[in-house]
């Protein structure tokens, strides 16, 4: 199955094209990059609040699959338990939503350079309702290394694998993950395969691709 999988993608992934991602035995473990894309019908069908994990604010408000409300509230309650204050910038994004910020980009930067600031329609992980953009107060921005600047970003690029997030575009591995290093970006897998994954030693993407199969 996951020999199948593989096989059904392409050798050269960050390239840009349109072809459909897959079907993955779990709709979680689909693997998206610059050359496979979710359909733009395809939307979760169990997405709640934030709220329900405990997030106030404007984080409670953000959108998430409900399969993993119960280890997202058992992260915010480590956050709090640690000192820390983690907020959610973002976090499931619809086709039309991806598709209206692509073409914002476009319009103010042509095709090519918008095509490196942001994914093309599809191609967002945060579709899937499994990602989340993650800050603390006080973060300047996104051109910093928020992972080794505060302790909120040191705090999640060490535990939230515990909780079944994963850093899916780490420092230094664009050519495998075929996107810029995103220290915010976290995308839920579940524990037991993020357990896997850190196990693997393997960049997201690449670790998928063997497992989403099976
Ligand atoms: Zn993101």
């Amino acid at each position: 199955m996951a020999v199948a999988y593989r096989l059904a993608l392409v050798d050269d992934p960050c390239t840009d094209r349109d072809l459909p991602a897959p079907a993955a035995g779990d709709v979680a473990l689909t693997v998206l990059d610059r050359s496979h894309a979710l359909p733009a019908s395809y939307a979760p069908d169990d997405l709640v609040a934030a709220a329900e994990a405990g997030l106030g604010g404007a984080s409670g408000t953000k959108l998430v699959r409900e399969a993993l409300i119960d280890d997202l509230a058992a992260m915010r309650a480590a956050w709090e338990a640690a000192g820390l204050s983690i907020s959610i910038d973002s976090a499931y994004r619809s086709y039309a939503a991806q598709a209206a910020t692509f073409q914002d980009w476009v319009a103010r930067l042509g095709l090519e350079a918008a095509t490196v600031r942001t994914a093309r329609p599809g191609h967002s992980e945060h579709q899937l309702g499994t990602a989340i953009d993650v800050s603390s107060p006080g973060w300047s921005g996104r051109f910093g290394d928020w992972a080794r600047e505060t302790d909120e970003g040191a705090w999640m690029a060490e535990h939230a694998w515990e909780y079944g997030f994963v850093m899916s575009y780490p420092a230094g591995a664009e050519s495998e993950s075929c996107f810029g290093y995103e220290p915010w970006h976290y995308r839920w897998i579940g524990r037991q395969v993020a357990a896997d994954h850190r196990e693997s030693g393997l960049v997201l993407r690449a670790f998928l691709e063997r497992f989403a199969g099976g």
